[in-house]
């Protein structure tokens, strides 16, 4: 894949020749270098995904869901080595890479492999004599552009309904980490995928991906990332008005309140914000606690964020790695000096580790931090190991500071009352709200978000839903009813 992209079938070099330098986030070290695309490439890229969409979308639609199954086959069949390239390219902790990253691709492949020939239409209950039914058609060319903290996940959130439903794909991953995209590629060109199916274009954001987003043969497009740039898509996109997908930014509330089972939620409130380095969309990246007993908490909590192990991506021991670039090293260290600045204490971390065996690599310490609701810290996603962690003591102030803030994606509340759970969670505006855990996905459980963290969903049938257009046909089933102008 050195120096590739992927279009109609064929790995090939990009026309004018540019290259993308691959690094290891943990050393900085050169892993390889990968074809840059520029907009000439996408043009190719999305006239091979028109050429396949009209024999791809007639395809009975258990075969493509047999393609799928393959895929996902395939995935668990080279686990191990997508694990490596994964966490090699993005840092994160080979555990991680093994345990989450590769099942959970497999699996959502695997999911949307089931639901291909499930894609129901609807018959409505219209007017007699009249029969009305809808099917569900697929959009045509989508547009795919991907963020560089779960690269592999994503091929099989994005890719998995957009084929179940007929679509072909141009997929854009982030020029950070395109590694394991470019390796599923080959999987599908080795399980049967037609040419020109799936298309890989990595390249740069303002070149590769902004040509994606306005390109007018590309009928809907697909955003992952910050929501600066989903602004960005929707103003590329308005030239077709093609259909738009947004999975944007986000603050995810944390809440824990006096009753809950705190060591359950100890460990679930790291687990919210230290797992993949803090760098998830979803990430509990405010802790909002109980004055009762946030003292305890905080001083558990603490503890336990100093005991998590920095090391080597590839060390099996290893439970936190690097960051994916030294430049979101720098922009996550520059938020301890910000909370500084507006009065927040740093209660743990909030500076790269002294270890000098990490000295090479984007490290970060698991930071906490306690600041107040309006402080940018509180208000904007570092997207790190850094949480931010603020006091309430009432229910109604607890879901104030939870809908404080311009996001809406991941929450969660932990608490032994049953009737105080599901009304916050009615009441906290997220898009998805986990109840004494946090973090959960399932292929089957729509994942998306509200606000400025954008709109549409991933997975479940939603997806479907957001990559097929219903079609309405109505049929005249009465041969005495007449157009109104008949004499
Ligand atoms: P980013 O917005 O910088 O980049 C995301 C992708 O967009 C990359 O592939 C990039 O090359 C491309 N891009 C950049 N500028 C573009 C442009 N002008 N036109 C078209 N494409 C362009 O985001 P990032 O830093 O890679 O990822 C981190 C962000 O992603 C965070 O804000 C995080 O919350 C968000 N994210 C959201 C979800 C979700 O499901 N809501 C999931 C993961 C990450």
């Amino acid at each position: 894949m050195q120096n590739l992209l992927f279009i109609d079938g064929r790995f090939q070099a990009a026309l004018a020749g540019g290259t993308i330098d691959v690094l290891s986030p943990s050393d900085g070290a050169l892993i390889t270098r990968i074809a840059a695309a520029e907009a000439a490439d996408v043009d190719l890229a999305v006239a091979a995904a028109q050429r396949a969409f009209p024999a791809w979308s007639a395809l009975a639609a258990a075969e493509r869901g047999r393609l799928l199954l393959k895929l996902a086959d395939k995935i668990e069949e080279h686990a191990e080595e997508l694990a490596q390239l994964e966490s090699r390219d993005t840092g994160h902790p080979i555990r991680d890479s093994r345990a989450l990253d590769v099942p959970r691709t497999a699996a959502c492949f695997r999911y949307f492999g089931g639901m291909a020939d499930k894609i129901e239409g609807t018959v409505i209950p219209v007017e007699a004599g009249f029969l009305n039914y809808v099917q569900r058609k697929p959009i045509g060319v989508v547009g795919q552009i991907v963020p560089w903290n779960f690269p592999l996940m994503f091929t099989s959130w994005k890719m998995g309904p957009a084929l179940a439903a007929g679509n072909t794909v141009v997929i854009k991953p982030s020029e950070l980490t395109p590694l394991s995209t470019l390796r599923i590629a080959e999987l599908m060109q080795e399980v049967g995928f037609p040419a020109g199916v799936v298309n890989v274009v990595p390249g740069y954001g303002h070149t590769a991906g902004q040509r994606l987003a306005e390109h007018h043969g590309v009928g809907k497009i697909a955003f992952t990332g910050s929501t600066v740039t989903g602004r960005r898509i929707v103003e590329a996109s308005q030239g077709n008005l093609k259909r738009v997908q947004l999975e944007l930014g986000g603050k995810g509330a944390n809440i824990v309140f006096e009753d809950a089972d705190l060591e359950a939620a100890i460990n679930g409130a790291a687990w919210a914000i230290f797992h993949n380095q803090g760098q998830a969309c979803i990430a509990g990246s405010r802790l909002i606690l109980h004055e009762r007993i946030a003292d305890e908490f905080l001083e558990r909590f603490t503890d336990l964020a100093r005991s998590i192990r920095l090391g080597d991506p590839l060390d099996p021991h290893t439970e936190m790695g690097p960051l994916t670039s030294a430049l979101h090293r720098d922009r996550v260290l520059a938020y301890a000096d910000i909370a500084r600045e507006q009065g927040g204490r740093i209660l743990t971390g909030g500076k790269a580790p002294s270890d000098p065996e990490l000295a090479a690599g984007y490290y970060v310490e698991p930071t906490v931090v306690e600041a107040q609701p309006g402080d940018r810290v509180a208000q904007e996603e570092v997207f790190g190991p850094f949480v931010t962690v603020l006091r309430f003591s009432t229910d109604e102030q607890a879901l104030a500071i939870a809908n404080g803030t311009q996001y809406g994606l991941g929450s969660g509340l932990w608490t032994r009352d049953l009737q105080r759970a599901h009304r916050m969670a009615a009441n906290i505006r997220a898009g998805m709200c986990w109840i004494n855990c946090y973090k959960r996905v399932s292929p089957g459980s729509p994942f998306g978000g509200l606000g400025e963290s954008g709109y549409g969903r991933e997975m479940g049938f939603e997806a479907i839903h957001d990559y097929t257009e219903a079609r309405s046909v109505w049929v005249n089933v009465d041969a005495q009813i007449r157009p109104h102008y008949q004499r």
